[in-house]
């Protein structure tokens, strides 16, 4: 790609941080490049025509120039500007989650991923119109745990690898996956997975977003799935802080 001057490129604004007098340097997720900074001449001054185009959670097409130091952004339009992301407080925060998950488990490699940008502008859609938020941000983790190569394994013990039952079982960040109750009891410390939300997690984990949205977990199974959810995307990014270039090594 390096031999092209000029290049397009369909784009999420993660974010944005103050460069220099006057310019933004951007933080880009895109179509064609994966995650990606650039930089945004004059956004900061008042007349800037490119500003609007370039706030977070903002869907754009970009024209960019190489730099001598990072891609410039010489023309952008927006293709979804999210508004009410912006504007909802609550949607805010949801919108935020997804930028956040994305920037934390991506780095600036320059390769594209498009299952990843895809599932994050539905994402971002889904939430913009008032789509179930609960659901849309699971069924995002889900996805995103995939494309970076975190797919949690939920039909083998990920020790013994056995077939996993219907009962309750074991569940081990670490491992990645399902522990069997034969295996789990040798495991000091294991948080624990009911066959309710076993069964759920791999409904899931298979099923478009509308094949999920069909499924009417129960409270309870809600929160189980989202508590384990989370504490396996907190463990994967404090390990990944530990030890530097992790991910990037495992997607390699
Ligand atoms: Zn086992």
């Amino acid at each position: 790609m390096a031999e092209f001057r000029s290049f397009r490129s369909e784009a999420v604004v993660i974010r944005h941080a103050d460069y220099g007098e006057a310019d933004r340097m951007l933080t880009l997720y895109t179509r064609q490049q994966g995650k990606l900074r650039a930089l945004a001449k004059g956004a900061r001054k008042p007349t800037s025509r490119k500003a609007g185009h370039l706030e977070p959670f903002t869907h754009v097409t970009l024209q960019l120039a190489r730099g001598r130091d990072f891609p410039i952004v010489t023309q952008a339009e927006t293709l979804h500007a999210y508004l009410s992301l912006r504007d909802d407080l609550i949607l805010t925060s949801h919108g935020s989650y997804v930028l956040e998950l994305l920037d934390r488990f991506t780095y600036q490699d320059e390769i594209a991923n498009p299952p990843l940008f895809r599932v994050l502008i539905e994402t971002l859609a889904r939430l913009a119109a008032g789509t179930d938020a609960w659901l849309s941000l699971r069924y995002y983790e889900m996805r995103l745990l995939d494309s970076v190569g975190f797919r949690p394994e939920l039909a083998q013990c990920v020790k013994c690898r056995s077939e996993i039952l219907a009962e309750d079982q074991f569940f081990s960040f670490d491992g990645g996956g399902v522990i069997c109750p034969r295996c789990g009891q040798t495991i000091p410390n294991l948080p624990t997975i009911s066959v309710d939300a076993l069964k759920y997690l791999r409904h899931f984990q298979r099923s478009t977003f509308s094949e999920a949205a069909r499924a009417r977990p129960t409270a309870v199974v809600r929160e189980e799935t989202e508590s384990l959810m989370q504490g396996y995307c907190t463990f994967l990014l404090e390990r990944e802080l530990n030890v530097p270039g992790f991910l990037k090594k495992i997607r390699a």
